[in-house]
């Protein structure tokens, strides 16, 4: 039984990322009753955004402040999360399945000779165990896992777990520990980060997801797709072949060797439905499939097809989207 969770919070250009809510939930959703989740909040001026994380689920925020923590490095935020362990004493560790949470997580588990298991999409819990659920083989079978070290480290997928908002009453107790860290030098350094695609929704994370493949055929194609994924407030993804063939950069690409995309709702346009692309968005509550070839294999897992032509297709979503 889980007791005393600590959460590791990702803060990207100043804000939480939802992932960190979403972990909050899901320690809390572990936790038998009375005990304590505590959310690590690194950085170099976040302070500011405890209130949020009490207002998701934490008791306790421990709070890291190094001009070394501004910016993600590995090497940092390794060190500083052993020094938190090592004073906070959580029985587990969780982070997102992100970039970040695949970095970090199998460095300080091994370090420390810690269990890990990663990509948790749900869990089973009794008196006796806890047996963590998480996709392989490219989502084509589950595997249920336990984990028994004192720390264990978890990653949860993104948009799995639902999170949960209680605003903060007046006068309550807030638990805010500030924690001084000693970060030894460094062998990388982050001089500058040059973001892409800025203004756009954050593809892991969004909601409505409309992604394109080889049968958009070109740069201008995608021109369609994007209009409906601003209209609905989603991010624009798409198959490693449109990639491939430069209609997109490399950043969108979602699949086995791309992003892993868990939305409300997934518009495939123009992808056939390969085993590698599905693997990265499978996971969606509802995939709506737009391809002119019948019998192409996205059709099966599909919740809903759209056998034409994506030129003609798309645009009348995106009309009839307008209107309501
Ligand atoms: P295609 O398979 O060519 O399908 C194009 C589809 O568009 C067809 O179904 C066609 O009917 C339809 N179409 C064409 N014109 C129109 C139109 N006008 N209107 C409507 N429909 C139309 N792929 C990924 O996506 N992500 C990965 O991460 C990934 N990793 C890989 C890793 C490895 C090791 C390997 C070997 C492959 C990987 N692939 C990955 C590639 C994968 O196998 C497929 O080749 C790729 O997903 C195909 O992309 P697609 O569906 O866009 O293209």
């Amino acid at each position: 039984m889980v007791n005393k969770p600590l959460v590791l919070v990702e803060v990207r250009n100043g804000t939480i990322r939802e992932v960190s809510f979403e972990a909050l939930a899901f320690a809390n959703q572990l936790m038998k009753q009375g005990g304590e989740v505590t959310a690590a909040l690194l950085g170099s001026d976040v302070s500011g955004l405890s209130k949020e994380l009490f207002e998701h689920g934490a008791t306790k925020v421990v709070h890291v402040s190094h001009p070394h923590l501004k910016e993600y490095t590995t090497d940092a935020y390794r060190q500083a999360l052993l020094q938190i362990i090592e004073v906070e004493k959580p029985c587990t560790v969780i982070m997102g399945h992100t970039a970040l949470g695949k970095d970090l997580s199998p460095r300080v588990a091994m370090k420390l000779g810690a269990g890990l298991i990663s990509d948790i999409t749900s869990f089973e819990q009794d008196e006796q165990q806890t047996l963590f659920i998480r996709p392989i083989y490219s989502g084509k079978a589950f595997e249920k896992k336990s984990v028994s070290t004192m720390p264990s480290f978890l990653t949860i997928r993104p948009n799995n777990f639902i999170k949960q908002h209680q605003p903060l009453k007046k006068n309550r107790c807030t638990n805010i520990v500030d924690l001084k860290v000693d970060i030894k030098e460094l062998r990388t350094v982050v001089k500058e980060t040059a973001e892409k695609m800025s203004g756009q929704v954050d593809l892991s994370a969004a909601k409505i997801v409309v992604a394109g493949g080889r049968g958009v055929k070109s740069v201008e194609g995608f021109a369609p797709l994007k209009e409906l994924a601003t209209l609905l407030g989603g991010a624009v993804g798409a198959s490693r072949a449109a990639c491939d063939a430069g209609y997109c950069d490399y950043g969108l690409q979602i699949g086995q060797t791309g992003k892993i995309v868990t939305p409300t709702i997934y518009f495939a346009v123009g992808i056939s439905g390969a085993i590698q692309h599905l693997a990265g968005m499978s996971q969606s509550k509802t995939i709506v499939a737009i391809n002119k070839d019948p019998d192409a294999p996205i059709f099966e897992i599909a919740d809903y097809g759209i056998v034409g032509d994506l030129f003609e297709v798309v645009p009348l979503l995106t009309k009839a989207f307008k209107e309501i």
